[in-house]
């Protein structure tokens, strides 16, 4: 039971990172298409995340709160509402959204206008 919630634990840091990076990455201003994109991985983010019942909760978070695709900043603040929703139920800490913006870096930035790296 330990290991499993050892591992349940992981695979969430894991994700949430991976969730707050793409948003992180995503247009300023978006195309239609990247919009739907973004939109279409929030759902299928959750409709195949491993954890069955972590999925089923943040499938009822995001009736909730659809996912906001207009821009990245509208996105990123977005996923750390949704992040701070899971994190009210397991009774953590919640984090302040205002520092979305600096904190996920994916070490890519000299990647910007480049296109295959
Ligand atoms: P995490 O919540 O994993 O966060 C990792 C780091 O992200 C934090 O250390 C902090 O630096 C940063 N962070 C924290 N809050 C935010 C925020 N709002 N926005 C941006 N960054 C933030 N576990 C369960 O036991 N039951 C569940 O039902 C469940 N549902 C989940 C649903 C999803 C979609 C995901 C991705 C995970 C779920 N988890 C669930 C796992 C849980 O959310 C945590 O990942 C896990 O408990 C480890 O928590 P942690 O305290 O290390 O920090």
């Amino acid at each position: 039971k330990l290991g499993n919630e050892t591992a349940k634990a992981e695979l969430g840091r894991a994700a949430w990172k991976l969730f707050h990076t793409t948003f992180a990455r995503f247009p300023d201003k978006p195309t239609t298409d990247e919009s739907t994109a973004l939109q279409s991985y929030v759902y299928l983010f959750q409709r195949l995340y491993p954890c069955g019942e972590c999925a089923e909760h943040f499938g009822t978070i995001l009736d909730k709160f659809p996912p906001q695709v207009s821009s990245r900043s509208v996105a990123a603040a977005w996923g750390c509402h949704v992040h701070n929703e899971v994190n009210k139920s397991l009774n953590k800490e919640l984090f302040d959204c205002s520092n979305i913006g600096d904190f996920y870096d994916c070490g890519c930035a000299e990647d910007e206008a480049g296109v295959g790296g």
